[in-house]
């Protein structure tokens, strides 16, 4: 089968290799629909986890099944499926412990593109298929449901993580995909004010679409500025991040009240550290609490997530701005999740 992979840091191509090989418990699955991820650009155009060779990339997709292992009872071929970025192995202590992301080793839930091959190849192997695959419902495009599998798991974590309370003030600095779905998971736990930190149009749009209340462009000057006088010098109770550099992690602790917490999703893909100011985080006595995660994967994740958008809680249509037909354009729409042109939040491709 071919794939698209990550030949060595900074080179993507098409290579050929054997069609993966299933277990009793496993899944073979061909993708419908796939989408890049900006973690694809860090990974391959930063060289962010390190030097991955000849991997095939990708770890957003909606598939069918094509084989499934003889302990497989929930699935079968020719059933659509919604697949998770992140698929566990959900018997290790990680799980008990309540970190399925880190089932493992760290990170080591994230499997895709990352520890193996990802969904950019014709196959695609899943491990524990009735503890990681969700059934697709007919309701919901395939171009929706990609974006169920990373990006809105992602920013609802990003809200999860933040626990945003009813009537919560929040800034979301970012405002790529990933931080349009912290604005909507913020919005629908309660949240008050929402400002989000982004430049392009198309993103601005979608996200007063989302529920943003307010809109600061970081490059109009300090974002800590631009937002403490929007709040007359009070801050917010709540910073997600969700994009930019390694100087957001001082920023979101400038913003945030003491008592408020801190909330990472954003893929830092460069720089040995992030570093914490001293007199904004009280000399280390502020109660400002720092998170950050890997976005939950599984099925029951997907389930859940599945049906806010099946029951319309929230609509992904104005995530995906580029749709494409055909295997081969897989490596357009990764260049194009690299350049960023202004009126792209997210391409998906559909195969044929
Ligand atoms: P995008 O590149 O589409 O969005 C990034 C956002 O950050 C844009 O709104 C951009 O603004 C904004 N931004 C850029 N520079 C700054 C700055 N200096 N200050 C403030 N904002 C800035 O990314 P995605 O939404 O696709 O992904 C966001 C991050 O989440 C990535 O790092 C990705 O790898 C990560 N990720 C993490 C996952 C997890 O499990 N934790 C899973 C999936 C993704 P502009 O409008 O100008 O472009
Ligand atoms: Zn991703």
């Amino acid at each position: 089968m071919k794939g698209l992979a990550m030949l060595r840091i900074n080179e993507v191509g098409w290579i050929n290799k054997e069609k993966p090989v299933i277990n009793s418990y496993d899944a073979l699955v061909r993708p419908l629909a796939v989408s890049p991820c900006t973690s694809d650009i860090h990974t391959v155009f930063e060289g962010a986890l390190g030097d991955r060779h000849d991997m095939i990339l990708g770890h957003e997709a909606v598939g069918e099944i094509v084989e499934v292992g003889s302990d497989v009872k929930e699935f079968k071929p020719g059933d659509k499926v919604v697949v998770p970025a992140i698929t566990p192995d959900w018997r290790s202590l990680e799980v008990q412990a309540g970190f399925h992301q880190h089932s493992n080793g760290l990170l080591a839930g994230w499997k895709f593109s990352n520890f193996k091959d990802g969904v950019f190849g014709e196959y695609f192997h899943v491990n524990d298929a009735d503890m990681n695959l969700a059934h697709l419902p007919d309701e919901i495009p395939l171009e929706s449901a990609v974006m169920i599998t990373d990006m809105m798991t992602t920013g609802f974590h990003g809200a999860e993580l933040a626990d945003i309370q009813l009537g919560s003030s929040v800034v979301v600095i970012g405002i790529g995909a990933v931080g349009l779905m912290a604005i909507a998971g913020s919005k629908l736990r309660g949240a008050g004010r929402i400002v989000g930190v982004g430049s392009r149009p198309v993103c601005v749009d979608a996200a007063k679409v989302y529920g943003a209340t307010d809109i600061v462009n970081y490059r109009n000057g300090d974002i800590v500025k631009q937002i403490m006088d929007l709040t007359q010098g009070k801050g917010v109770d709540r910073v997600i991040m969700a994009g930019g550099g390694t100087e957001t992690l001082g920023q979101a602790i400038h913003l945030v009240k003491p008592g408020g917490i801190v909330s990472n999703v954003n893929y830092h893909g460069t720089g040995d550290f992030l570093e914490v100011p001293r007199l904004a985080w009280g000399c280390g006595m502020a109660h400002k609490q720092i998170r950050g995660g890997l976005c939950p994967g599984g099925r029951l994740r997907m389930e859940m997530l599945i049906d806010l958008v099946k029951y319309r809680r929230v609509d992904l249509k104005p995530l995906v701005t580029h749709v494409f037909n055909g295997y081969n354009n897989i490596e357009k729409a990764l260049l194009l999740m690299k350049d960023k042109p202004k009126d792209l939040i997210k391409p998906v491709v559909l195969i044929d």
